[in-house]
């Protein structure tokens, strides 16, 4: 659950300096869910019904996006490094945008980008169990035996992963390099390159092709467009 401070969300709304708005609580004038709150840095979600002097204050309307994250973009929304991040690509946008997970900053591909904190906790949590499609171009070929191993869910530091599909897209012994589809369903930190890493072959590039239903289509990298309503209920 996405949790922002009731004085924050306030100044947000336009209403208030987040001071005066801090103010505003303490003299019990806003209300959430039909409650007066005085109690400063009470935390609401996206859809607790606030008011301010018995005035509902207007939250943000809900939009998610799908993305085609380029390489060398991190998924965050500010970086100390200075580096480019996915919310570069949505400052035309009066939304504040965040990621659904992570890619790399060297993974391109898809990801979701929503200022609705439900849906994202929904996706992120690990009980989800979103089908995530990716894209390896890994030295070296899969032996049949590591793609069993990948097949029956490999362990990575320890950590038993949940059995993967497997398909081999491309091999070249030349070029010394395979290119394979791999679907998951969890998320873990760097789950795909440790997952090859635990079978001995290092990912070259990777990208992440289908999460749930969607695909990138004919997105080209670093465009996006928005899920419609029928979209976002599918994810759910
Ligand atoms: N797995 C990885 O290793 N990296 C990503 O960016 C996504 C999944």
């Amino acid at each position: 659950m996405v949790l922002e401070r009731l004085q924050k969300v306030i100044a947000e709304a336009g209403i208030a300096s987040r001071r005066k708005a801090e103010k505003m609580i303490e003299e019990g004038r806003v209300t959430v869910d039909g409650a007066i709150i005085t109690q400063l840095g009470t935390k609401v979600d996206t859809f607790s019904n606030i008011t301010v002097d018995g005035e509902p204050i207007e939250r943000e309307s809900l939009h998610t996006y799908l993305f085609y994250k380029p390489r060398g973009v991190v998924s965050t929304v500010s970086d100390d490094k200075g580096r480019k991040t996915v919310a570069d690509y949505f400052k035309d946008l009066p939304y504040r945008l965040y990621p659904i997970g992570r890619l790399d900053y060297d993974t391109s591909g898809l990801l979701l980008m929503t200022n609705d904190g439900q849906l994202a906790n929904l996706l992120m949590h690990p009980r989800s169990e979103v089908a995530k499609v990716y894209v390896a171009k890994i030295n070296g070929q899969l032996l049949p035996e590591e793609i069993g191993l990948l097949k029956r869910g490999v362990t990575i530091d320890h950590q038993k992963c949940a059995p993967a599909k497997v398909k081999i897209i491309r091999t070249d012994k030349k070029k010394n390099m395979q290119i394979v589809q791999l679907t998951i369903h969890e998320g873990h930190y760097h789950q795909v390159k440790r997952m090859f890493k635990a079978v001995n072959h290092q990912v070259r590039k990777l990208s992440r092709e289908r999460y749930s239903f969607l695909t990138l289509d004919s997105l080209i990298s670093g465009k996006y467009r928005e899920l419609s309503h029928a979209e976002v209920d599918r994810l759910k």
